[in-house]
């Protein structure tokens, strides 16, 4: 952090930084120019605020040098991460599909989108057991018995599975139906404390962008699990809040490059949540791998007319199959490949 102290500052103001800088166990450089002298503070500076500084006698400025996260930083880890789920790698070369229905409804429905994830050559399935819904009078998920059904239908095709967690009591119930990816919803983003949980266990935990979450605060978010030791994070971009009502929400294309450019972890895209309609989750997938996402998050349901939650935005099995075969394209054309 770089302090800039106002013209007139005294020699007593800069002692006082000085001391504030030194208590806080970090180095001190006193640069004194003609003009306004400069006070640099050496060592791990993310323990410093500027706000303590700002606020004392003499200081013009206070200035963070580094960035406030670490560990997902690609600044301290360059090469990109590649997270391994059951010996399937998310972040690599290959662009990984994760499909199913939003929620996990019946053992049928959950063995029919199961077989129907399974044909189109996707590898991984989601689905929601707990669901985080606007209002409370509406299907709220089938909870533990969803996760049961869940585990069934996609063990039948070994299949990794990936579910969403909204507190930290169904932790130890996730642990013990094994679920291969945790998902932490967009409602969920910046809940510390269920982010600092995560942290402490090694599943992969998929981190969906709060839906008017900046990018700076998003990375924190994901900051928050890996400082608990977790580093298999993976980020979801899920469209954003703005003020266009035309679709559901606005997928931040613009997101996907300069996260990969942020951070080694890998990038995924979910376009249901995004568009919001079903007709549009082939337009907004294909734009995502070509941006450079790693992997998409789409829904699908074996008969979406019938879907308990979002209906309108899940593609049926065999849009799903037609998409796939669009993608293996596009991937191919940036060297990459869909398994
Ligand atoms: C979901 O993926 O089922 C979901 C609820 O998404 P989001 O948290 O992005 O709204
Ligand atoms: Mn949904």
């Amino acid at each position: 952090m770089i302090i800039v102290m106002h013209r007139e500052a005294s020699d007593r103001d800069v002692a006082a930084i000085v001391a504030r800088i030194e208590e806080q166990g970090l180095g001190v450089n006193v640069s004194r120019g003609t003009e306004r002298t400069v006070i640099g503070a050496i060592g791990d500076e993310r323990k410093l605020d500027q706000v303590m500084f700002e606020t004392m006698a003499g200081v013009e400025q206070a200035l963070h040098i580094l960035k406030p996260y670490k560990i997902v930083a690609r600044e301290w880890h360059p090469e990109d991460t590649v997270i391994h789920i059951r010996g399937i790698p998310l972040g690599g070369s290959q662009v990984q599909v994760i499909a199913g229905p939003c929620s996990v409804e019946t053992p049928e429905q959950m063995a029919a989108s199961a077989s129907a994830v399974k044909a189109a050559g996707v590898r991984l399935m989601r689905g929601g057991a707990f669901k985080p819904r606007t209002s409370p009078y509406t299907f709220q998920g089938t909870g533990v018995e969803g996760l049961e059904m869940f585990r069934q239908a996609a063990d039948a095709e070994n299949l990794p599975i990936v579910t969403e967690l909204m507190d930290v009591r169904q932790l130890p119930m996730f642990m013990d139906y094994g679920v291969d990816v945790i998902q932490i919803g967009t409602r969920n983003m910046q809940n510390f404390d269920l982010l600092k949980e995560v942290g402490r266990i090694n599943v992969p935990v998929i981190l969906k962008r709060g839906m008017s979450a900046t990018i700076s605060e998003w990375l924190m978010a994901a900051e928050y699990i890996a400082a608990g030791g977790n580093h298999n994070i993976i980020f979801c971009e899920r469209g954003i809040r703005t003020f266009e009502t035309a679709y559901r929400n606005v997928l931040d294309v613009t997101a996907i490059p300069v996260l990969k450019k942020e951070t080694h972890l890998p990038v995924i895209v979910d376009p249901s949540h995004a568009g919001g309609k079903a007709w549009m989750v082939p337009a907004l997938s294909r734009a995502a791998v070509a941006a450079g996402a790693d992997g998409l998050l789409v829904e699908m349901h074996p008969s979406p007319c019938d879907a308990w939650c979002d209906a309108d935005q899940a593609l049926n099995p065999q849009e799903l199959q037609t998409l796939m075969g669009e993608l293996r394209g596009i991937a191919g054309i940036l060297g990459r490949s869909i398994a």
